[in-house]
């Protein structure tokens, strides 16, 4: 990706990187493989599997991608409790191996099993019966039991049309099948990433139901903990939000990504490398991660 002119030193950076997507590894419906594939057929120049609190799937998707000459970046996204809330941290370009980093990932994901029973007991109450079973049907890993599992179950049985209708009616802050969750602090999940030599970022800011005090706090601290970077251009922002974040970048001083939150053919909206660019004014997340990618 370095090339020289003259005495000049220039960085080549691709424009179609996708640094966030799920597989059956989390609540991505398709196989690491599978998704290695559809991401180079759709140009994706650089690609990370992004699982949530997981790292079973990364040398899958190494392989898989080294193999189909697309280079590669480990990821993960990391839940988060802050302020009362969920934030997702996605991490890029760390040593997959870090034991602190599998240690702590790994303490994450254990409260959810207890977790899915309760959403369980709670969807009873309102006539839902047998969600756990349910969901269970759907679950690629049985660590990862996450509320996108129940979605597609209470789907599929015909209690709701649609995943977005299900979220709205059972699965979020207030309603019948919500069970609030700690997840891993702030500071800890940058930590992880950082210390396992990875790159921390923000992940799709615009989803949190902040208001702009809680939000700079969550800008302000993440960067106090360490962390280097925001997913500007992601599945779920507008195009004011790209504005929005481009400029919270700025004002930050922290590198940009891009990523679509690709989970599912049918469920998706923004296919992998379906993206639009990053805007011109910003410092792509990758160009600082250039000797962490795994290269065919
Ligand atoms: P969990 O980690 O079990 O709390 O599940 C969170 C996952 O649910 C996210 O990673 C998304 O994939 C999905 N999700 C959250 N909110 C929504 C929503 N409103 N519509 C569709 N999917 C959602
Ligand atoms: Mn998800
Ligand atoms: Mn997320
Ligand atoms: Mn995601």
């Amino acid at each position: 990706m370095l090339s020289t002119i003259g005495a000049v030193s220039t960085q080549h950076i691709c424009s179609n990187a996708d640094l966030h997507s799920h597989s059956c590894v989390s609540d991505g419906t398709m196989e690491p493989e599978a998704l290695a594939a559809r991401a180079k057929a759709n140009g994706v120049e650089l690609w990370a599997l992004t699982d949530h609190d997981e790292l079973a799937g990364q040398a899958r998707a190494r392989d898989a991608a080294l193999s189909l000459g697309l280079p590669y970046l480990t990821g993960t996204e990391v839940s988060v409790t802050f302020a009362g809330r969920v934030v997702h941290i996605v991490g890029l370009g760390f040593d997959m191996h870090n034991e602190a980093l599998r240690e702590g990932l790994h303490s994450t994901r254990g409260g959810r099993g207890a977790r899915a029973q309760q959403m369980s007991a709670s969807l009873a109450q309102v006539g839902i019966k047998d969600a756990y079973e349910g969901a269970l049907k759907y679950v690629g890993n049985p660590e990862l039991i996450s509320r996108t599992h129940f979605a597609r179950h209470l789907v599929d049985s015909g209690v709701c049309s649609d995943i977005p209708e299900v979220f709205r009616r059972f699965l979020t802050e207030g309603k019948p099948g919500f069970v609030p969750h700690r997840w891993a602090g702030l500071g800890e999940a940058v930590r992880w990433i950082t210390q396992a030599g990875g790159i921390a970022v923000i992940a799709h800011p615009a989803r949190y139901p902040f208001t702009p005090t809680e939000e700079y706090a969550l800008f302000t601290e993440f960067k106090a903990h360490g962390g280097l970077a925001v997913e500007v251009v992601t599945g779920n922002h507008s195009a004011a939000d790209v504005v929005k974040y481009a400029d919270m970048a700025l004002e930050f001083s922290l590198l940009a990504s891009r990523g679509s939150d690709f989970h599912s053919p049918t469920e998706s909206h923004t296919d992998l490398g379906a993206l639009p660019d990053l805007p011109g004014r910003l410092t792509p997340v990758w160009q600082a991660l250039q000797d962490r990618v795994h290269q065919p």
